[in-house]
């Protein structure tokens, strides 16, 4: 039985042990989860024969055939069962004198959704990653890049909201307190801008996990341009999932704005932007764009990010700004996916 893939509560409802069972199965869940080896007999620790013997429990925590490393950004690829190839980024992250890792998850292996700015896209959708291969990527990375991941960010290949159901229950087993004890203020689901997915989470009432959305447009006109998405949720649509999401007092939803020269840079974007958020509780995430292979666009200056960001906040719209790291490794916000392998696989027709 895979535990990646079950809460602990789950799990135990599936093998039913003895109250006396309970400690040492727990304590093997969290040691498999956390991507040590499993433990033996002689292990130290409450480890009874029977917990060992009688389920064969496992983690089948995909190994890391590549990793690329540009400056302190490190991209790694794990191979799947099926051939695929499941791409993460771990993202060392600073504050004041505090230091942790931020890890970039995917939750499919590319994407239907199209987006012109992004690499992803380019593959077309091979297919969604199951609860194992999400949970394993953050196992893997605990594993070989230390304890100290601390936040995951589901913004790596895919549309989380195509596959909701095993994102969610990704969430379920990354937060569970017996395993990997992710708080869930330390998650972000970020999405396209799907108001069916962002009204089915908020069902779920999960108040301390973060939603952010990917923007990248002041109006439908440029959004639908680069975002095929645009035509089935309007951003008017988009806007009222977003007022009826039940935030917490102190929460904010991140925007994401990719910016890209000479289409949704200038100076009327800033403004009508920021007079699109007037209601909405966000925070505008800029993001100088990263060049995909074979764009038709180039980077912006830092000029016009800067130039962008100031007329932002000059119209009261809080914003900061996304640094840019990755470019050259191809592990950049919007350049995740491996196109060769990618073209020997047939891509699933877009939903
Ligand atoms: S930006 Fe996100 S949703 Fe759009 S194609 Fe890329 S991975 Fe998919």
């Amino acid at each position: 039985m895979d535990v990646l893939s079950l809460t602990f509560q789950q799990l135990a409802e599936a093998l039913q042990p003895r109250p006396h069972q309970l400690k040492p199965l727990r304590a093997r869940y969290r040691r498999l989860l956390n991507g040590s080896a499993p433990a033996s007999r002689g292990a130290t620790g409450p480890q009874p024969a029977d917990v060992a013997d009688h389920w064969p429990l496992e983690a089948d925590i995909l190994p890391i055939v590549h990793r690329h490393v540009d400056g302190e950004l490190t991209k790694f690829v794990q191979r799947t069962h099926d051939g695929l190839e499941i791409e993460s980024v771990v993202v060392p992250m600073q504050r004041y004198d505090q230091r942790w890792k931020t890890l970039c998850v995917s939750s499919q292996v590319g994407c239907a959704r199209g987006c012109a700015f992004c690499e992803t896209a380019q593959l077309g959708l091979l297919r969604n990653l199951t609860v194992a291969e999400i949970v394993g990527q953050v196992a893997a990375a605990r594993r070989d890049f230390g304890l100290d991941i601390r936040n995951v960010v589901f913004m790596g290949m895919g549309e989380p909201m195509d596959n909701f159901d095993n994102v969610t229950q990704a969430v379920r087993v990354l937060t569970d307190r017996c395993g990997l004890s992710f708080s869930a203020s330390r998650i972000t689901i970020s999405t396209v801008g799907r108001t069916q997915g962002i009204r089915r989470l908020a069902q779920l009432g999960w108040r301390r996990l973060n939603l952010a959305v990917s923007l990248n447009a002041p109006n439908d006109e440029i959004r639908a341009r680069i975002m095929p998405i645009t035509r089935i949720d309007s951003m008017a649509a988009l806007r009222e999932a977003l007022l009826e999401y039940p935030l917490r007092k102190c929460q904010f939803f991140m925007i994401e704005y990719v910016l890209i020269p000479g289409l949704n840079d200038a100076r009327e974007h800033a403004l009508e932007l920021a007079e699109y958020l007037r209601p909405v509780k966000c925070v505008v995430n800029v993001i100088p764009y990263n060049p995909r292979r074979e764009s038709p666009w180039p980077a912006p200056s830092e000029e016009s990010v800067v130039n962008f960001m100031s007329w932002l906040d000059d119209a009261g719209q809080m914003c900061k700004r996304r640094l840019t790291k990755g470019r050259d490794q191809m592990a950049a916000c919007g350049q995740l996916g491996n196109r060769a392998l990618a073209r020997s696989r047939p891509a699933r027709t877009p939903l």
